[in-house]
């Protein structure tokens, strides 16, 4: 049986920054990544070769393979504490200030746009806040270096080599199957019926790979917290209706609790100019996401609009939740993503392909199929919406009008929060760390990158 110093499991940008700090570090440490999916030289999405249709990869090449999530992302890296994650909450929002900054300047080291959007605040940026005031809504302010696409490939590709050259062992195609636990200590992984044994083993799975790590935590009694789930529809509309913020932001956060529920609601991802995609969870599930090229460029503006679902006791399934919630979307449209207009939603009428191409904006998800949310969200849900909408028609006037467009269903997995201490070292199984998105702990490509780093220093720490 293979022995390691250090086993990582998951290359997205968790595991990827892990790998990276580890050797830097140059104390000859052998090191294994494990990654299900494809590596990132093969990693092509059909799609943008058969007219926009996905034909169900298994696995999905938008969602696994070296660079996880990261790969095919916007490639926004969000450079404020307040934004893509709860590391502060573990680090304090000082230490995590600073580790920014230092996983910020590796992403520029290897190729990362110097430019920042919305460094600092302007009058314009001042007066939008007002208005958001007035319409009872935060706006968190979050500088942005973004990538785009197709350079956020060639700087994980980057990394690759980086990494392969210092000598870790990168293995694709490679599932793992079980964490082996023996007297509450991680031993090693199995993989393809392979053992590998290891000394630490850095669990970075993604969203991708959540409910694997749940059946994990259940089987092996790994302690963890009713986490939170996501829901909420992707919006689009043209770009003259967002451009003051889009302008000033580049993008905007905005947080509005609710006037019926008091649920908070917030704008997630907003891409100026950008496209609306679906993805799929399990090779079938097909949620909305959406993303931006540096340079190709609709005429519209997309962002999500998401409300955050945390349960109490008895239940403890949100991930169940969340993927029931699309599935009824599903259900509706043959595994296609539902498109409505805001007025058919808000007058009880479902979009038809003939209301949907009278307006102004033509939709850029092109196999999405009109029909009817409020067959597929919760009431509770659909308020939130519809009440956030209207309050964000203060701050940008004409967001809530009939033609704007609503795909559903979005839906973000964060739940299955494992227990960690601040060295996100497993509270009740000693070597095994837990990283990124699929622990709960974080929401996006810079908080990921740098929980990596942070436990790569941990594991460090420990090794002389
Ligand atoms: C379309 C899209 C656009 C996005 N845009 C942005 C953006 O602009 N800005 C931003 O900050 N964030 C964005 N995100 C989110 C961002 O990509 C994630 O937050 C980030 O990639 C999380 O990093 P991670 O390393 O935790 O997980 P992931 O990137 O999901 O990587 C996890 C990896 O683990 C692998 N894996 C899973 N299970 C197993 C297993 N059992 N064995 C082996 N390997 C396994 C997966 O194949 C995957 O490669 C976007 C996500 C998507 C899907």
């Amino acid at each position: 049986m293979e022995r390691f110093d250090v086993i990582i499991v998951g290359a997205g940008p968790a595991g990827i920054f892990s790998a990276y700090e580890l050797v830097k570090a140059k104390k000859k440490l052998k090191i294994l990544i494990l990654e299900k999916g494809r590596d990132i030289y093969k990693r092509k999405c059909p799609k943008h070769t058969n007219g926009g249709k996905c034909v169900h990869c298994k696995p999905c090449s938008i969602t696994t393979g070296w660079a996880g999530a990261g790969a095919f992302s916007d490639g926004k890296l969000s450079l404020s504490h307040e934004v893509g994650g709860t590391l502060p909450e573990y680090l304090g929002i000082e230490e995590t200030i600073d580790l920014i900054k230092y996983t910020d300047d590796i992403y520029l080291k290897f190729g990362a746009d110097s430019n920042v959007h919305g460094e600092t605040e302007t009058r314009a940026m001042k007066d939008i806040r007002t208005k958001a005031i007035n319409a009872n809504l935060k706006l968190v302010h979050c500088p942005v270096r973004h990538l785009g696409t197709e350079k956020a490939q060639e700087l994980y590709k980057a990394l690759y080599n980086y990494v392969v050259e210092e000598g870790v062992e990168v293995k694709f195609n490679s599932p793992v199957n079980d964490l082996i636990i023996e007297d509450n200590e991680i031993k090693g992984v199995r993989t393809n019926g392979t053992i590998y044994s290891g000394d630490k083993v850095i669990v970075a799975v993604g969203r991708e790979g959540s409910d694997w790590l749940q059946q994990q935590c259940e089987k092996e009694s790994i302690e963890t917290e009713v986490g939170i789930v996501d829901i909420g529809v992707r919006v689009e509309c043209r770009n003259e209706i967002m451009q003051e913020i889009n302008d000033n932001f580049y993008e905007a956060k905005l947080i509005h609790y609710t006037r019926t529920f008091d649920d908070k609601v917030r704008t997630f991802c907003s891409n100026p100019g950008g496209f609306v995609s679906s993805e799929y969870y399990e090779g079938d599930l097909a949620v909305v996401n959406g993303h931006s090229y540096k340079d190709l460029k609709s005429q519209n503006t997309n962002f999500a609009l998401l409300v955050s679902q945390k349960f109490t006791e008895p239940f403890n399934a949100p991930i169940q939740f969340g993927k029931h919630v699309a599935r009824m979307a599903n259900m509706l449209t043959r595994n296609q993503i539902l498109v409505q207009r805001f007025g058919d939603l808000v007058r009880g009428r479902r979009t038809t392909k003939n209301r949907l191409y009278r307006n102004n904006i033509i939709p850029t998800l092109k196999d999405a199929v009109p029909g009817d949310l409020s067959l597929v969200l919760p009431h509770r849900i659909l308020m939130d919406i519809i009440e956030m909408i209207e309050a964000l028609d203060k701050v940008s006037p004409g967001i809530a009008s009939d033609e704007t467009l609503l795909y559903g269903v979005e839906v973000k997995f964060y739940s299955n929060i494992t227990k960690v201490g601040k060295d996100f070292q497993s509270s009740n199984v000693k070597n095994l760390y837990m990283a990124g998105d699929g622990a709960g702990i974080t929401r996006g490509l810079m908080q990921a990158s740098v929980n990596g780093v942070v436990i790569a220093r941990e594991i460090l720490k420990n090794i002389v």
